[in-house]
Order: structure tokens, then sequence, then C-alpha cells
């Protein structure tokens, strides 16, 4: 432990070790081993997370600072991170197993939100009010809530934090970050900029640790006055009762079971490769995973052909290496849910077409085979409950009015893929399909202008877009008796 590298927590501008000196060990997916350790937070911590928080928010430059202001040190801060793409790609790697190109690919854009949101720091106003008495002079601003709490899970580390981050600093809040145990490093990093930016002291802060007591304890302190979480349906449910005791605002962006719908008339290379890359990419670890595919009868063969072609020539192994076209799962426990899922699949009647095992060349490490299970019909659980691994569940149709009715029958309502070439049907099956995002001939598109969230078991609240802004503000109105 004495040569691996070791993180402090930030606070207030400060390195600091938790109140009770521990450190615990981060894994690199590729081989199972530890490759640094990160300090354990505890509910001290987060109190004075939340106390320099609560300061700069009230008492430091940053409460009195233009607007204009703000803009520039959070374009400042996206400048600083597209100087070090390279080298926050190559953290998130060794934190997460995702290949270094994606998350290479996944940084380079991240500086765009931040440029996104700082252009917008200037542009949050509110309005006058026509009231209808002469005497009365009415108008409404957009003010900031106070102390954010944001709870990251690790599949994209530093992209999730920055939906959250951006446009809570724009309107003016401060902000407290609890990364997922599973990936602190590239966060703890990326403070080393908010330092070279210039951010006044307690404006951003990052305590590092578990769920219990980290996020426990942040999700009940009295100053919170918004919690924005992405991760899993049980730590969310925690999350909501926590906020309870205080109201804090809350948005949830949970994960999702969605569906990649095939209409007969769609070109077949290019929904193949959509659906691959919506299912396989990032190993199936991303709350949008298009894990089940819809094919409809006429284009079945077809489709399930290139799928199989396809995927059976998937280079699997080493997530650091540029050819590389898929890593391992991020944890030992995911990979352990993704065996048992397989398992039922099986169990259900399921019939795996291609995968379903351990690649018998990588010992070491957390891989799994990209696997296909053909599903005679939408009865099975592994067709319905999130697996977040690369399982696809392949369901014939055959007609616009059946696929709508599977593709809804889920609890989730996050995302949905539609490959069709007619363009009215394209328009009524995005309407009607029960998702926050619905990507018609393509699939996982982002831009920072592009609003993402979703309903049911998938959760509330936007990311993103300009919706953000009004998520991390609220509205006053004054009126003055003329
Ligand atoms: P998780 O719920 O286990 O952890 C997420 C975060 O919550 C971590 O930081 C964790 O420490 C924290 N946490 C755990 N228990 C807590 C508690 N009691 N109180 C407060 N915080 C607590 O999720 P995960 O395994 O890290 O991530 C996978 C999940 O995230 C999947 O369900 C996936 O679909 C979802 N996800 C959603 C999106 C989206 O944008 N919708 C994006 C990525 C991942």
């Amino acid at each position: 432990m004495s040569e691996m590298k070791k993180y402090k927590m930030y606070i207030n501008g400060e390195w600091i070790e938790s109140t009770d000196g521990e450190y615990f060990p981060s894994y690199n997916p590729a081989t199972g081993e530890p490759w640094c350790y990160v300090a354990k937070g505890t509910a001290e911590d987060v109190d004075r997370a939340v106390q320099a928080a609560h300061h700069a928010f009230l008492h430091s430059s940053w409460a009195n600072m233009t607007f204009t202001e703000r803009g520039r040190l959070v374009r400042r801060l996206g400048e600083l991170i597209s100087a070090r793409v390279d080298e926050l790609a190559n953290f998130e790697t060794l934190d997460n197993g995702k290949l270094i190109r994606e998350m290479r690919g996944q940084l380079s854009y991240l500086p765009e939100f931040f440029y996104y949101y700082a252009g917008l720091a200037d542009k949050i106003h509110g309005k006058t009010l026509p009231i209808d008495k002469m005497d009365m002079f009415v108008f409404t601003s957009r003010e900031p809530l106070g102390v954010v709490a944001a709870i990251t899970p690790w599949n994209s580390p530093l992209y999730l934090t920055t939906l959250k981050l951006a446009p809570a600093l724009v309107a003016g809040n401060t902000i407290v970050i609890k990364p997922s145990e599973v990936t602190s490093a590239s966060l703890l990093e990326l403070m080393k900029l908010v330092d070279e930016a210039g951010f006044p002291p307690g404006v951003i802060n990052v305590v590092t640790g578990f769920g219990m007591p980290v996020g426990d304890s942040l999700t009940k302190h009295p100053l919170v006055r918004r919690i924005a979480f992405t991760g899993g349906p049980d730590s969310a449910r925690h999350v909501v009762r926590n906020s309870g005791e205080n109201f804090a605002q809350v948005s949830l962006e949970l994960g999702g079971k969605s569906p990649n719908i095939v209409f007969e008339d769609a070109n077949p290379d290019n929904a193949a490769m959509g659906i691959i890359a919506g299912i396989f990419g990032a190993s199936g670890q991303s709350c949008v995973a298009g894990s089940r595919a819809f094919l409809h009868v006429d284009i079945y063969d077809k489709v399930m052909q290139k799928l199989v072609d396809r995927v059976s020539q998937i280079k699997i192994g080493d997530p650091l290496k540029n050819d590389t076209e898929m890593g391992p799962l991020a944890t030992q426990a995911q990979l352990e849910r993704v065996k048992q899922y397989v398992a039922l699949g099986h169990e259900e009647g399921g019939k795996a077409v291609f995968g379903g095992k351990v690649p018998e060349h990588l010992e070491k490490g957390w891989y799994f085979e990209p696997t296909i299970f053909e599903h005679t019909d939408h009865s099975a659980r592994i067709t319905k409950e999130e697996i977040f691994g690369p399982v696809l569940s392949v369901i014939p149709f055959k007609d616009e009015k059946e696929v709508i009715q599977l593709a809804n029958s889920t609890n989730y309502g996050l995302a949905a893929g539609i490959w069709v070439s007619d363009v009215a049907k394209a328009h009524r099956v995005a309407k009607a399909v029960n998702a926050g995002i619905v990507w018609v001939n393509t699939y996982r598109s982002i831009s920072p202008i592009a609003p993402i969230g979703g309903s049911g078991l998938s959760g509330y609240g936007r990311e993103g877009g300009y919706e953000a802004i009004h998520e991390y503000t609220q509205s006053k109105v004054v009126w003055v008796n003329t």
C-alpha cells in the first residue's frame, strides 16, 4: 500500500484525510488488483464539506460574483479539462475498465458541456409580470438554491458529474460531490483543475467513500437544498427517504431496459450496428443500454445474422489498448450479477445464440463475453429487468401496435431507439413509446443542449439542456407598490 497512490479528499479548497484517517482500495477491473487508495470519508467529513459549501454560498467572493464572472470560471474549467483529456481518461479506465478510446472520446466532448453552461450564465433571468393593478410593478428572478449534493455512479464518472456540476455552478450554487467508491480518482484529479481555475474555497467539494455513511449523511444534511442522484433504484429509494427529512429537492437518473425497435423498412446494417453500439458499448454498463432488440419478423433473420456476425468479431481484452473493442465489467459484483442473469435466462427458456460465459483467454479481471439471447416472447425476467452488462435480448414482433405494447411493458422509461424509413411511423412510435429520450436511426447520441432523464423506475427530473438551469434555480417574485 505504501507505494501506491493515496488520494485525499477535497474540502474547502484543501486536500484532507478523513477524520479517522482511513483509506480504501480502488481496483483495476482489467486485473482485479488494487491500483490506488482513497480516503474513506465519514459523516463528520460530510458535515465539514457541507458547512464549507454553505459558507461559500453566503459569504465568499462566489456569493457576490457576477454571472459573467461565474461563466468565465466554468469555461476556464472546461478549457483545463480539454488540455488533460488523455490523463483523465487513463484514470477512468483504470477505475472502471471502460475502453481508453471510449473514455477519451467522452472526455474530449466534456468541455462542450462546460462551455454550453458558461454561455448560459448571463442568460438566467426572470420576467416582468403584467399584473392588472396600475400601482404595482411585479417581476420574477431565478435564484440559486444553496448547497447542492451530487451523487454519482461508476460508469461515466466525470460525464455524470459534469451534468450536475456545470449548471449548478453557473446558477450560483455551491456543491458537495460524492463519487462512486469504485471510481474516485478522476474526480479528485479534476479538483486540481478546479484549484487551477481559481474557484473560491468551498464552492466545489468532494467527499469520497461509501453510500453508508457518506451518501447517507449527505442526503440528510439540513443545509443541502438539492440532491442530484445518478445510480441504482435501491440507493435512490434511500436518498428519497432521506430527502424527506429536510424537504431537499431531488432528481433521480436511474437505470433502464431500453428497447431498440427495428421495423421491416429499416436499413439492416445501420440497425445492427446501432444495436451493438447501444448494448455492448461500455460492456453494457450504461443507463441507456439498448438491452432489448425488437426485430420485425420480415427483417428478423437478416438483422440477427448481422448481429451475430459482428459480435463474434468483437475483440475483448485490455481496455488500455487502442484496438480493444470491449473491456471488463467494473466490479466483481457486477460480473457475478451478469452471470446470474445469464443462468436465469437459460432457466427461463431463452436461447443464447452467442456468448454467455467468461472468455477463456482472460484469466484475470472481470470480463464477460458479449451475449445475445433469443426469445420467442417477452415474458422472461431477463427481458424486463436491468442487467447492466453485455446481455442483449432479441424478441420478434409482427406490427406497430404490438411492438409499442411490448416496448412499454417494463416499469422503466429512460431511452428508446427506432430504426425505420417511414417518417410518419417514426413520429408515431416516438410519441407512443414510454421514454425520456428517443433516438430515430441513431443511438446514444448526446449533446449539452439535449436534456436527459426518464420516468417510472428510471427516475425523475432532467439533466442537460436549458432544463437543468430550472432544476438548479428557484423563482422569486417581487411586488413593488409604486
Ligand atoms: P449505486 O446506486 O450502487 O451507487 C450510486 C451512488 O450512490 C454511489 O456513489 C454510491 O456510493 C451511492 N450510494 C449507495 N448507497 C447510498 C445511500 N444509501 N445513500 C446515498 N448514496 C448512496 O449505483 P451504481 O452501481 O454505482 O451504478 C449503476 C446504476 O446507475 C445502474 O442502475 C444504472 O442504470 C444507473 N445509472 C443511471 C444513469 C442515468 O443517467 N440515468 C447513468 C449511469 C448509471
